[in-house]
């Protein structure tokens, strides 16, 4: 069995950017920017921004945090929005979500410019990847879709069931599992939680790509012997063995679905250093647009 390893392939394609943003900076344009919106104190929020920070110095560029206390207006928000889209040293603008409730997440991703929108969420950005179109793809998704190549799983022809169904994951990923291209050309089969017989259809996967947020939920009994796992999940479980009393788990058992899997992305080390990965390579297509 092949353990898929999203941190090596993901130290790969960070010097391929690091590498560029030093041939930006010997042509004398300016290192690529990266901001960040951030609103409220939740603490899983301040976590993946500090972590997207830190891989976006890690590789050269500026990086910025826009914080703001839960209490913000939309109005207000909406302006913040407005200056960044208007800064011309600014090349890519993510704002982590969830927002808080007064806010409508969907008006905030609406005002992004989509020429920033690094993590590929406005809705013309979607619709270009829907289209096949030149674009910036979902972070996840395309990072996955780097996994799959890295790691040489051949796609062409295979049947894909994606579980999930939201607009950041399942939904983009299965769209990208299906175009005319390599990673892609699978059949590819979307499940949710009103699937019926999500066994049996996950049985028939080549590929299963598993975002679900069910802690370890999918074990042997949904894989079969052979395919390739793609475990987008990750939670804190209790682990009174470990120092810090966690540990961090998937959706998916890994100990039980590596038994038949044939490659398998685990938690942590798969998907997450790929998602980064994807919003690197987003950020320095921005930047080298908006420089050129
Ligand atoms: P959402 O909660 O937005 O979506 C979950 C999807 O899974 C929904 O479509 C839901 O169906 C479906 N689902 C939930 N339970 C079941 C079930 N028992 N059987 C079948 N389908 C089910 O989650 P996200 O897509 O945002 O994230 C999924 C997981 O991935 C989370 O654990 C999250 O933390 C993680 N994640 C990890 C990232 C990384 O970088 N590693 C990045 C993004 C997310 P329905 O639509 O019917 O409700």
């Amino acid at each position: 069995m092949k353990i898929i390893d999203g941190k090596e392939i993901s130290n790969k394609i960070k010097k391929e950017i690091i590498t560029e943003v030093e041939n930006m900076l010997d042509k004398g344009l300016r290192a690529p920017h990266l901001a960040a919106i951030l609103v409220g104190e939740d603490e899983a929020s301040q976590t993946y921004v500090a972590n997207k920070e830190k891989a976006a110095k890690e590789v050269g560029f500026i990086s910025s945090i826009y914080r703001f206390p839960s209490t913000i207006s939309e109005k207000e928000l909406l302006e913040s929005i407005g200056f960044i889209n208007d800064d011309n040293d600014i090349d890519g603008l993510i704002i982590q979500l969830p927002l808080p409730k007064h806010i409508c997440e969907k008006r905030i991703i609406q005002a992004i410019k989509p020429e920033k929108d690094v993590d590929g969420f406005h809705p013309e950005n979607v619709g270009k990847m829907v289209l096949g179109q030149e674009t910036y793809l979902p972070a996840t998704p395309s990072g996955i879709i780097e996994m799959l190549s890295h790691a040489k799983i051949e796609t062409e022809g295979k049947e894909c069931v994606v579980l999930g169904r939201s607009n950041i994951v399942g939904r983009p990923m299965s769209i990208l599992m299906s175009r005319n291209s390599n990673p892609g050309n699978c059949s590819v089969t979307v499940c949710h939680t009103k699937t019926k017989n999500l066994r049996e259809i996950c049985k028939r996967a080549d590929i299963l790509i598993i975002a679900i947020g069910q802690p370890q939920m999918i074990d042997e009994t949904y894989i079969k012997k052979g395919a390739t796992i793609i475990d987008v999940g990750i939670h804190r479980i209790e682990d009174s063995s470990k120092k810090s009393g966690f540990r961090l788990v998937g959706d998916v058992h890994y100990e039980s679905a590596a038994k038949l899997a044939g490659a398998i992305s685990p938690v942590p080390g798969g998907v997450g250093p790929m998602t980064i990965a994807g919003l690197l390579q987003n950020t320095l297509k921005a930047a080298k647009k908006s420089l050129q």
